[in-house]
């Protein structure tokens, strides 16, 4: 079955493949670094991250650029304020994030572009956009005239033709009902750090970063953009306001938008104080993969209600397929292929593709990997499941992880729950009754990897923890 997306510019979801090659031109923005990264955010790029996944299982090479936004009104303040050089103290961030990314396996973009590193291809896009009658200046600042773009409100739905005229906005980000012409370039409040350029001293607005990087990289047209819901207004409008402007051409086919991460039915956010970073919860003893497990589990169009339960729930979610797979690896069942249950993996895997080339919709994959995994261990407890369906089944559990990337514990992970080492001691026991000496000791040093001793003892085997 086709890939398909919901495309927020047309507001239908549709058949995706890139436009010219195999290749996807995907451009997704990045953190702004003026603090460490919340897991509202992670729920973000946790979704670009299952994007790229999804794209990949398909068969489609990606270049992908991600900015990171390393100058912008609260950074300013922020550096400003601890008398620190913008670059010292965005790099304390910068860092900060991409360790957690890999704590959470988001892949690396093919290109992260820093803001600071393209400033003189932001003033160029300025100048063209003057030439073209888009701008004006005032006190040094330049604005783009939203005015001068009859489609703007094209992405947000929203007819803006009203208000097209007159007022600016100077913050970097504003609401629905301050449409009105933004800042390209800022003139330097007192004591701020600014650049000397050939279009006055100051800094950039936030939104002709992306426009400037993303066509420098990927080139006038993309095929994804992307990002959470709150920047489909102003600042993807804006985007594409500056960047039609320079072209004349479409920005980006498809624009794609993730639902936020929501606590007690308010959005997750630094400013309502209702935030954990993925440092906070790691802390406190959970698994990044069970953080990145949880934020996977819900369709990214759809809001995510942040528990502490909803986490441990994770956390059991993954054992079970953990154990499942230790099983599969390690119970002797009969030769031969039981042929019902053949089938049903084939179902199973089929029903898992499909619900995650329909707009990434994780629940159900989850539901026909859950599923499968009931029918595949009763089927195990009854005898009925034959060593013949182990590698289909395993090939499975491995398409999902492909996507889902839960199964390798982290090395910080959280440390095991009884039931799992006892579940791993018996299967060492029965690995020994078969003389499978291998294997058992194989469980022995798996288990001591995560810090259990096992000890034989005439009245069995004890474990403790290091
Ligand atoms: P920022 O660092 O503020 O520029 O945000 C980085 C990304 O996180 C953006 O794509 C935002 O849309 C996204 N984001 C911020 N808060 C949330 C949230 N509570 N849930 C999901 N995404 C969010
Ligand atoms: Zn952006």
């Amino acid at each position: 079955m086709a890939l398909r997306f919901y495309n927020t510019l047309s507001q239908q979801v549709e058949d995706f493949t890139p436009a010219t090659d195999n290749t996807v031109r995907m451009y997704t923005c990045g953190p702004t670094v003026y603090d460490f990264a919340h897991i509202g955010n992670f729920r973000t790029f946790t979704f670009v991250d299952l994007l790229r996944k999804c794209l990949r299982a398909n068969g489609f090479h990606l270049n992908h650029v991600m900015n990171i936004t390393d100058v912008d009104d609260n950074i300013i303040r922020n550096a400003v304020a601890r008398h620190q050089p913008l670059a010292e103290y965005t790099r304390i961030y910068t860092e900060a994030f991409l360790q957690d990314c890999t704590a959470l396996r988001l892949e690396r973009p093919e290109r992260l572009a820093l803001a600071t590193e393209h400033i003189q291809d932001m003033v160029e896009a300025i100048e063209r956009l003057g030439q073209g009658q888009h701008t004006y200046s005032t006190e040094g600042s330049v604005y783009f005239k939203i005015a001068s773009f009859p489609p703007y409100g094209k992405l947000s739905h929203n007819d803006f033709s009203g208000n097209l005229a007159g007022a600016r906005v100077d913050v970097d980000n504003y609401e629905k009902a301050d449409a009105r012409d933004f800042a390209l370039w800022k003139t330097p409040k007192e004591g701020e750090p600014f650049w000397e350029t050939a279009i006055g001293p100051g800094r950039p607005g936030w939104h002709i970063e992306c426009s400037v990087m993303a066509m420098k990289y990927l080139g006038e047209t993309l095929d994804i953009h992307a990002g959470g819901i709150d920047l489909v207004f102003p600042h993807h409008e804006n985007e594409i306001a500056q960047s039609e402007s320079l072209t004349g051409k479409p920005f980006s086919r498809f624009w794609l938008h993730s639902e936020f991460l929501m606590v007690e039915g308010q959005k997750m956010s630094k400013s309502a104080g209702n935030y954990y970073t993925l440092r906070d919860l790691v802390g406190k003893g959970h698994a990044p993969e069970s953080i990145r497990y949880l934020l996977a589990s819900v369709p990214y169009r759809r809001a995510l209600n942040f528990t502490i339960d909803g986490l441990k729930a994770a956390a059991i979610a993954i054992d079970r397929l953990r154990n499942f797979k230790l099983r599969l690896e390690t119970d002797r069942c009969p030769d031969g292929l039981n042929q019902q249950l053949a089938a049903r993996t084939a179902q199973a895997t089929q029903a898992f593709t499909e619900s995650i080339n329909d707009d990434l919709n994780t629940a159900e994959a989850l539901a026909a990997v859950f599923e499968f995994v009931r029918d595949a261990n009763s089927a195990m407890d009854a005898g009925e499941f034959r060593a013949g369906n182990a590698p289909a089944a395993l090939e499975f559990l491995s398409l999902f992880d492909s996507i889902f990337d839960v199964l390798k514990p982290s090395a910080q992970a959280g440390e095991l729950s009884d039931a799992d080492i006892e579940a791993r001691v018996a299967q060492r026991a029965a690995a020994k009754k078969a003389r499978d000496f291998a294997l058992s000791d194989q469980i022995r040093d798996q288990l001591l990897e995560q810090g259990i001793i096992l000890e034989d003892t005439k009245s069995g085997v004890r474990w403790k923890r290091k």
